[in-house]
């Protein structure tokens, strides 16, 4: 997905360069400096699309996304929720399977269903700030986004006394202030290892599918409980797959942990 976005946004630069550099031979510089422009141009240009969408990239800052091999850890995390009854119906799975998530918790949906992450908190999970309206970052200014991460963190502060020491961007997309902000507002910015795509609702096989071949040691799980502010949002999928994944994944010897436990594993 990333490498067709970096390839369009090239290309397209690419063709954009090329009548901007005209203009600027034209009017100051000789024509040496014609390609020169446009590889700079593209280059930027490359940058600026990794920054922004690569969730992984440290252009914009570091950002923690997997965690250190050799310990045999996995962590579950879950999105876009609270969305029942799918938040409730996935805490009831954990809790027989006796083990704790993440999850990252969207402002709006919250205000929902406040029992949802009281009930979350109370048995042990940890709960994150995904933003107030699950809107993307990229073109918000740095009080835009302070405003999305406060309000979020306090509403989760308020429903079960702590504050949320993690933060994700929605679709883990970011500008230069989205790191710094979090940072302020008292979160490490966090993204993930592997993603299935849950959201699009391939199937429950093919949900576990996807898991179970991407899984590794360190292996930080981006799933979803909703999806956006949707309310209702069918995510009957992934409760079915849940316990499958989880039950293979202890068969082949892996430890579920919270993504701060994961953190603190590897530092
Ligand atoms: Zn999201």
């Amino acid at each position: 997905m990333i490498l067709k976005i970096v390839a369009a946004i090239t290309l397209f630069s690419a063709l954009l360069s090329v009548p901007a550099a005209e203009i600027l031979a034209r009017t100051s510089f000789h024509g040496g400096f014609h390609l020169w422009f446009i590889l700079f141009f593209m280059l930027f240009e490359v940058l600026l699309v990794l920054a922004v969408f690569e969730r992984r990239a440290p252009i914009f800052g570091q950002i923690f996304w997997k965690g250190a091999p050799g310990k045999n850890l996995v962590a579950l995390t879950f999105d876009d929720g609270p969305n029942e009854p799918f938040t409730s119906q996935i805490a009831d799975i954990l809790k027989e399977k006796k083990i704790g998530a993440t999850f990252f918790i969207v402002g709006q949906n919250a205000v929902r269903s406040s029992g949802s992450i009281r009930r979350l908190f109370d048995e042990g999970h940890e709960l994150g700030n995904h933003t107030w309206t699950h809107e993307v970052l990229p073109l918000k200014t740095p009080a835009r986004i302070g405003d999305e991460l406060t309000r979020t963190s306090d509403l989760i502060e308020k429903t079960t006394g702590r504050r949320p020491a993690l933060f994700r961007a929605p679709h883990g997309w970011r500008n230069p202030w989205v790191n710094m902000v979090a940072r302020k507002c008292g979160m490490a910015p966090v993204a993930w290892t592997l993603g299935v795509w849950d959201t699009d609702r391939p199937g429950e096989e093919e949900i576990l599918r996807r898991t179970l071949a991407g899984a590794r040691d360190g292996c930080i799980l981006l799933l979803h409980d909703g999806r956006g502010l949707e309310e209702g949002a069918d995510s009957s999928q992934l409760v079915r797959a849940l316990p499958k994944i989880i039950d293979e994944l202890k068969r082949r010897g892996f430890e579920f942990v919270t993504l701060s436990e994961m953190m603190g594993n590897s530092g």
